[in-house]
């Protein structure tokens, strides 16, 4: 069944357990489509190109800003972020739904362009979905962090303090979400997705 395809945009806290609520998402609709932003940061773990993110020279990522190429972009922990506007207007032509995974900064202009910038019957403007997803506690975010071990200390303590900035903007999203348990964060998300389809 083809139901009304979704702009949907996830914003978390790094170590928030979102990476893994996304990749269960795309597991069970295959309809939603990530949106592979761009970025100057270099490639952690096992990330791919093309797959995790478009990594991208400082200079490249400046001459697409120049093309006007980015639905938004942000600097996120001293690094360029950004979201390709053409992928996502194909997303949402071929009658699927986009997943953006995207910071509170990226979120607000996606957030002011969609609301104020395209007319009410855009399908961008009709699926746009956001959601908040909060950490249990400062604590348990930087166990997380800890446990994760990708990111030096300096790096985890630099994503801790951007973290409280960040949470303190969760009220500007339609949903917050709160991953204290995986499975009850994750149907959460899930109804959220078949209300917003209109499948609920
Ligand atoms: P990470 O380096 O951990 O992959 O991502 C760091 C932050 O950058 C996360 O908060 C993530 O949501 C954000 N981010 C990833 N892609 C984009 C993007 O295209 N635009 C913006 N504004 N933020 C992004």
């Amino acid at each position: 069944m083809k139901t009304k395809p979704l702009f949907i945009v996830i914003s978390a806290p790094s170590g928030c357990g979102k990476s893994t609520l996304i990749d269960m998402l795309l597991q069970q609709y295959p309809e939603l489509i990530y949106s592979i932003s761009c970025t100057t940061r270099a490639p952690r773990g096992d990330e791919e190109d093309g797959i995790d993110y478009h990594f991208l020279t400082v200079e490249r990522f400046r001459e697409l800003i120049a093309e006007d190429a980015f639905l938004e972009y942000a600097e996120v922990h001293g690094n360029y972020y950004g979201t390709l506007r053409a992928p996502i207007a194909e997303i949402l032509a071929e009658g699927n739904s986009a997943i953006l995974d995207i910071d509170v900064a990226g979120a607000a202009k996606v957030r002011h362009h969609v609301m104020h910038h395209l007319p009410p019957d855009d399908p961008l403007r009709v699926g746009f979905t956001d959601i908040f997803i909060n950490p249990p506690s400062m604590e348990a975010l930087r166990e997380r962090l800890e446990r994760r071990g990708t990111d030096s200390p300096e790096v985890i303590e630099r994503r801790l303090a951007n973290a409280e900035g960040e949470m303190a903007r969760a009220p500007e999203y339609m949903y917050q979400v709160t991953n204290d348990d995986l499975s009850i964060a994750y149907k959460r998300l899930c109804d959220l997705i078949e209300v917003r389809a209109g499948r609920m």
